[in-house]
């Protein structure tokens, strides 16, 4: 954080922060639909890990992955945040006009040798989800002549190296130890497509964004280690990373599409609120009831107990309502 934008902060809001020791989390939706239960569970979580510590709360757009995004979705987002309450600090982050910063972090990896042209195709590489498992990569490719021509290859990220070992000590989910090299392999950081992989427009930007916590959804937790070894890779500092549990089904089973797709009722951003922290565990009290979703926010982060829901991966929702 430069001094000036730590000014400008103590300005707005009033809380001074000289050491620059208060959390930054952030919020990272795609602008690919409306916010659900399960999103607004993230946004939630992370808002208020970053303001019962009075830090701050950045929100991102990844919309780098155009095919999937939809006009309009991202003000949609913004206005559902707005009615929960959820105020953000700063300007909104673009990916989709961050070209040029992951343009310089593939120019860094290339220059360490660390990237390759790979021309296997999605097919002949089963199942390849890159923001989630991801089956290793069996190296096809690794060895032969460097070719950084764009449109014709995505450019993996050497994974074997002897940084490839991450353990981190997750905020909600405990201790994790990952080889990168063992399990997902070399992993694609350039898609063949031109868009940067996922998880370096991710730790490029949360560096940028200066986001010392990474809270998110635990369908994420296996790209830690992926992103953790591009941040050491690029010279750039490790967040600490906290998993929120998904939202599944009452049976406790994968959150049906259609489930999914359905937009949380934001007729009462209240209820909608308290219905959050409920699956979280936060136990608001009744006098809460008709509260402002302000004072929701507010009682929330002055109360907030992660042990609660320490160490679950998921949390059955109490469909339907
Ligand atoms: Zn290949």
């Amino acid at each position: 954080m430069s001094v000036g934008s730590a000014n400008t902060e103590t300005a707005r809001t009033g809380t001074a922060d000289p050491g620059g020791a208060l959390p930054i989390g952030r919020f990272a939706p795609s602008p690919t639909g409306r916010l659900h239960l399960g999103s607004i569970l993230s946004a939630v979580g992370s808002y208020l890990a970053a303001r019962a510590e009075g830090g701050r709360w950045l929100v991102r757009m990844e919309d780098l992955d155009t095919p999937r995004v939809i006009p309009g979705a991202d003000s949609e987002i913004l206005s559902t945040l707005e009615r929960l309450g959820l105020e953000w600090h700063g300007e909104v982050l673009y990916q989709s006009r961050r070209a040029e910063a992951y343009s310089d972090a593939l120019d860094t990896l290339k220059a360490k040798g660390l990237l390759f042209a790979c021309t296997c195709s999605r097919t002949s590489l089963v199942g390849t989800d890159e923001a989630t498992s991801t089956p290793r990569y069996p190296g096809l490719c690794r060895h032969r002549p460097p070719v950084f021509e764009r449109g014709h290859a995505a450019l993996r990220f050497r994974a074997s190296t002897d940084a490839s070992l991450v353990a981190f000590q997750d905020l909600y989910q405990g201790y994790r130890q990952e080889d990168v090299a063992a399990t997902t392999g070399d992993f694609i950081a350039l898609r063949r497509d031109g868009i940067p992989s996922y998880h370096l427009a991710v730790v490029v930007d949360d560096a940028a964004q200066g986001v010392t916590q990474v809270i998110r959804g635990a369908d994420l937790i296996d790209s830690v280690p992926r992103q953790v070894v591009l941040q050491r890779s690029l010279g750039l500092p490790q967040p600490r990373y906290g998993h929120l549990p998904l939202v599944t089904e009452p049976d406790g089973t994968k959150l049906s599409k259609s489930r999914r797709s359905v937009p949380a009722g934001l007729e009462a951003p209240g209820a909608l609120l308290l219905r959050v922290l409920r699956l979280l565990r936060q136990d608001p009290p009744e006098a809460l009831r008709r509260a402002p979703p302000e004072e929701i926010l507010a009682w929330a982060a002055s109360q907030w107990r992660p042990e609660a829901f320490f160490g679950a991966l998921g949390i059955p929702a109490d469909f339907p309502g």
